[in-house]
């Protein structure tokens, strides 16, 4: 199936790593060119293949003005953008009990801010465009996890942004999504799994519970679905949370 990205700018933050290197790869593959805006210069290294040094801003996301220096720097240097994959996030473990209002804040900058910087800078082009919007979110706000209040505020927040957004961007015919992962096998959860003293039993345990083949979804998984949504093939489709973890999040849990 032709997704009809060819030549589209779309914008990926986070993009050097996991998730949003899936994303920037598969885009690439699509004909698309994608930007990929991520903090780390260690992740100018493991670019997706075939990706142009040029198409890699290096940002720390969290600075509004940085934000929109990106959009600037991006119009100006391609003159348009098609799209934008909200992806950067990290579930930073500010909890109720171990954390304080100050981190609550820093965790909710971290993982939400941002969205609303890139788009709140980006609309005049996205509406010039049609461009299209996808946002990732995580079971954690459907679920809880317990020991992250601020990650999971600010997913739950990405929930709601997109619908709100999917309601304010009709007029312009801009289409707003979000996917949904559960435990996808990435660099941000191989870090989490190191954290327990056993990583290999505590992801045997973790697996099993997953009722699609009792493993963890695919980073490629997730980027097969965001291309999807960003493409006109679901032209018709906004304002929705589409859940990508083989049913962890919804189907019975006495079948695992
Ligand atoms: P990852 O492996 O840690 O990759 C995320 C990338 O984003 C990293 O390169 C990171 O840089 C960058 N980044 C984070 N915050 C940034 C900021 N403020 N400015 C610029 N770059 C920033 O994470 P992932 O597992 O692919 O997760 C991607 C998204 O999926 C996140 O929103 C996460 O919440 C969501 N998600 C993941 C899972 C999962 O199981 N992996 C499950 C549910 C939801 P650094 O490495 O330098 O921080």
């Amino acid at each position: 199936m032709d997704l009809h990205l060819s030549k589209k700018v779309i914008i990926v933050t986070g993009g050097a790593r996991g998730i949003g290197k899936s994303i920037a790869k598969a885009l690439f593959d699509e004909g698309a060119i994608p930007i990929i805006v991520d903090k780390s210069t260690e992740s100018i290294k493991t670019m997706p293949d075939g990706t142009q040094p040029s198409h890699f801003l290096q940002a720390d996301l969290t600075s509004a003005s940085a934000c929109k220096e990106i959009i600037d720097d991006i119009v100006d240097e391609f003159g348009r953008i098609d799209g934008i994959v909200n992806n950067a996030g990290n579930n930073d473990g500010v909890g109720l009990e171990d954390g304080s209002p100050e981190k609550f804040i820093t965790s909710m900058t971290n993982n939400v801010g941002h969205f609303y910087y890139m788009v709140h800078y980006a609309l005049p082009s996205l509406t010039a465009n049609h461009g299209c919007i996808v946002n990732i979110g995580s079971k954690t706000s459907i679920t809880g996890q317990g020991g992250t209040s601020g990650y999971v505020a600010a997913k739950g927040a990405i929930l709601s942004l997109t619908r709100e957004w999917a309601v304010e961007l009709l007029p312009y015919s801009i289409r707003v999504n979000a996917v949904i992962p559960a435990e996808v096998a990435t660099p941000l959860y191989e870090s989490w799994l190191r954290s327990f003293p056993d990583p290999q039993e505590k992801l045997r345990q973790v697996s099993k519970k997953i009722p699609l083949e009792n493993r963890l979804t695919k980073p490629e998984e997730i980027a097969d679905t965001v291309l999807f949504l960003l493409s006109d093939r679901s032209s018709h489709t906004t304002g929705q949370w589409i859940f990508v973890d083989g049913g962890y999040t919804h189907l019975d849990r006495a079948i695992s």
